[in-house]
C-alpha cells in the first residue's frame, strides 16, 4: 500500500568515483518509504548534461514524485537545474524570487551577484523556490501533471533542512496517510534457505505485507535470522493487523516445519 512511486536521483561525479558515500540517498530514501512512498529507483549520474536530463526523463514517465540532489551550486558543473529544463523542453528563466533568495544570501555578507549566483536561480517557468536556510542554492519545486520533482542542493545539511522545511510537509499532505508497522523475530537453529518457502507462505496472505529474512550467523554452523515483518495500510489499527497475522503464520509454519529444533523471540531492536 502506498502513495505512488518515487524516484531518487544523486548528482555528482564524486560519488561515482567512490569520494563521497550517498548519504543522501538513504537518508531521501527513508523519509519518502516513510511518508508512504515506495522508492523504485536510486539513480547516481554524473555532472553531464545530457545524463542528468535523460534521468529526469524517464524518472517524470515512470514515477509520481521525482526527488534529486546535488549540483544546484554556483560551478559550472552545477547544471541539474539547466538538465532539468532540458527534459521538460522548455527553456529555463531566471525565477525573481529564487533571484532575491540569492541576492540576499550574498549582499548579507558583501558579495555581489554574479552570472555564476544568477544561475542558481533558474529554473523551469512554472517552477517554485525553495529556499535554503543553511546555504545559497534554493532548492526548485515543479509540480505538473499530478507528478512532483523536487531538486535540492548536495549538502546534506542543506538539503535535509530543505526536505524537512518544504518537502515533506507537501507531500504529507498529498493523498491519504500511510501507516506502518513492524516487528522483528530472532530465529535459530534454521538455515535461511529453508525459512525461504516458508516466508514465501506468509506473503501470500496479504500483498501488504513484507517479510525479509537478514543472516546474522552461520548458514550451516549455527544458523541465526533476524526476521523483519512490516505492512503498510491506509489505517494504523489495520497495519497492526496485518503484521500480527503475519508474525503469528510465520511462528506457526515455524514450528510445524522444525518443531523444537527451532526457537524463536521476538526482538526489540528492528534493523
Ligand atoms: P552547493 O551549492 O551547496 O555547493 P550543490 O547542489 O552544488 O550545493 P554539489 O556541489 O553537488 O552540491 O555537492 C556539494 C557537496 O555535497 C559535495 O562535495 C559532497 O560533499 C556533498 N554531497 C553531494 N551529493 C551528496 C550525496 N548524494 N550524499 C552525500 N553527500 C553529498
Amino acid at each position: 500500500m502506498h502513495k505512488g512511486a518515487a524516484w531518487i536521483v544523486t548528482v555528482g561525479n564524486e560519488l561515482l568515483i567512490g569520494r563521497v558515500v550517498n548519504t543522501n540517498a538513504s537518508w531521501l530514501a527513508g523519509r519518502l518509504t516513510y511518508l508512504g512512498y515506495a522508492v523504485r529507483r536510486i539513480v547516481t549520474v554524473p555532472d553531464v548534461e545530457e545524463d542528468i536530463a535523460e534521468v529526469f526523463r524517464e524518472a517524470l514517465a515512470r514515477a509520481d514524485v521525482v526527488v534529486s540532489t546535488g549540483g544546484l551550486g554556483p560551478t559550472p558543473d552545477d547544471i541539474t537545474n539547466i538538465a532539468f529544463c532540458r527534459a521538460l523542453g522548455v527553456d529555463p528563466a531566471v525565477n525573481e524570487e529564487a533571484l532575491r533568495m540569492v541576492e540576499e544570501r550574498y549582499r548579507s555578507r558583501g558579495y555581489p551577484l554574479t552570472p555564476e549566483r544568477v544561475k542558481m536561480a533558474q529554473m523551469p517557468p512554472g517552477a517554485r523556490p525553495l529556499p535554503n536556510p543553511v546555504g545559497t542554492a534554493p532548492g526548485v519545486l515543479y509540480e505538473a501533471g499530478g507528478k512532483v520533482v523536487v531538486l535540492l542542493p548536495g549538502v546534506p545539511r542543506e538539503m535535509e533542512a530543505i526536505f524537512e522545511g518544504y518537502v515533506e510537509p507537501l507531500l504529507k499532505s498529498r493523498g491519504p496517510p500511510v501507516f506502518f508497522a513492524e516487528r522483528g523475530l530472532e530465529v535459530r537453529g534454521v538455515p535461511e534457505a529453508d525459512v525461504a518457502p516458508i516466508i514465501r507462505e506468509v506473503l501470500r496472505l496479504d500483498p501488504r505485507i513484507y517479510v525479509k529474512s537478514h543472516p546474522r550467523g552461520r548458514e550451516v554452523e549455527a544458523p541465526l535470522l533476524y526476521i523483519h515483518v512490516y505492512a503498510s495500510a491506509f489505517d494504523r489499527g489495520e497495519a497492526d493487523r496485518l503484521v500480527d497475522a503475519a508474525v503469528g503464520r510465520l511462528v506457526q509454519l515455524l514450528k510445524a516445519r522444525f518443531g523444537g529444533a527451532v526457537s524463536i523471540s521476538e526482538e526489540r531492536r528492528l534493523a
